[in-house]
């Protein structure tokens, strides 16, 4: 690990950690060096996390909350506060998924969507970022978006509102904090196999379209994703502001 991928000395919060891809960011993040925070709303799941780590001899504590209340997320931080926790690195990574057509659509299930999969990530970047701008000692910020930052696909219309919202809302960020040092960024994953896509990797039609349509001719896994986000978490990123890097195996290249 060169000094400039080196992130110790940073405390990283990754949201929705306690498995799939925030898990694995968590994991690669605490490699790299980094104190993590884990999070999910399971309390018990956070703490099975947060016990993989330790024992691996990584920095590691967890906290359960939902990313959507905004007054459990304003509790965390303030806690931080008081235990001398200062978040230097959020990655914005709880999510869900509800697949419906939009004319099926219920407005409760559109909000619960909008809600985790956006409004979860101005709600936390928000806390951390007035410490950050108070602390003058700037920060990161990485939303994880989605293939549907970019395209839509039927039946996922307000993950993919949300996830285009997600693109958007980086750059409004980057507009605002970027000169106080702080870069947000944002990481579009394709397909990867997690618990969120077991369905889909199960229906054997869904899984020929992945392959078929995907230059790299696969799905992708959590653990391919940790190269950007430990750039992303990094000096070496000092530069990079308003960005949403898509690894997904060259899937939006082409046609
Ligand atoms: P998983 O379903 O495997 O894990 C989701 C995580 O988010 C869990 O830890 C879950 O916690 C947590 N979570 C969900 N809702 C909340 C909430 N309200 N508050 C706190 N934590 C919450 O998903 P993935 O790992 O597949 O996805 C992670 C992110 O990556 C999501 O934003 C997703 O949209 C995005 N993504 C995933 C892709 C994929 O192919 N898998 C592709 C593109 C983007 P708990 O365990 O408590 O339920």
């Amino acid at each position: 690990m060169t000094t400039l991928f080196d992130l110790s000395g940073r405390t990283a919060l990754v949201t929705g950690s306690a498995r799939g891809i925030g898990f694995a960011l968590a994991e690669g993040l605490a490699t790299a060096g980094a104190s993590v925070i884990l999070n999910g709303t399971r309390a018990d799941t956070v703490a099975e996390a947060t016990d993989r780590l330790e024992s691996k001899g990584f920095k590691a504590q967890g906290r359960a909350f939902d990313v959507t209340d905004e007054a459990a997320v304003a509790d965390a931080f303030a806690q931080w506060d008081k235990d001398g926790v200062q978040v230097d690195i959020v990655i914005n990574n709880a999510g869900i998924q509800f697949r419906k057509p939009l004319v099926e659509l219920e407005l409760a299930d559109w909000q619960r969507v909008i809600d985790t999969n956006l409004t979860s990530a101005f709600i936390v970047a928000r806390e951390a970022a007035r410490r950050m701008i108070a602390r003058g000692t700037g920060g990161k910020v990485i939303n994880i978006g989605s293939l549907t930052s970019e395209s839509a696909r039927a039946t996922v219309g307000a993950y993919t509102a949300a996830k285009g919202g997600i693109k958007m809302l980086t750059r409004a960020m980057s507009a605002e904090w970027a000169s106080s040092n702080i870069q947000a960024n944002a990481i579009g994953p394709g397909y990867i196999l997690t618990d969120m896509n077991q369905a889909l990797v199960d229906n054997a039609a869904f899984d020929a379209w992945v392959k078929s349509s995907n230059p790299s001719q696969r799905w992708g896994k959590p653990d391919e994703l940790v190269g950007t986000a430990v750039y992303l978490s990094s000096q070496a990123s000092s530069y990079v502001n308003g960005q949403i890097i898509y690894v997904d195996g060259g899937w939006l290249a082409v046609l």
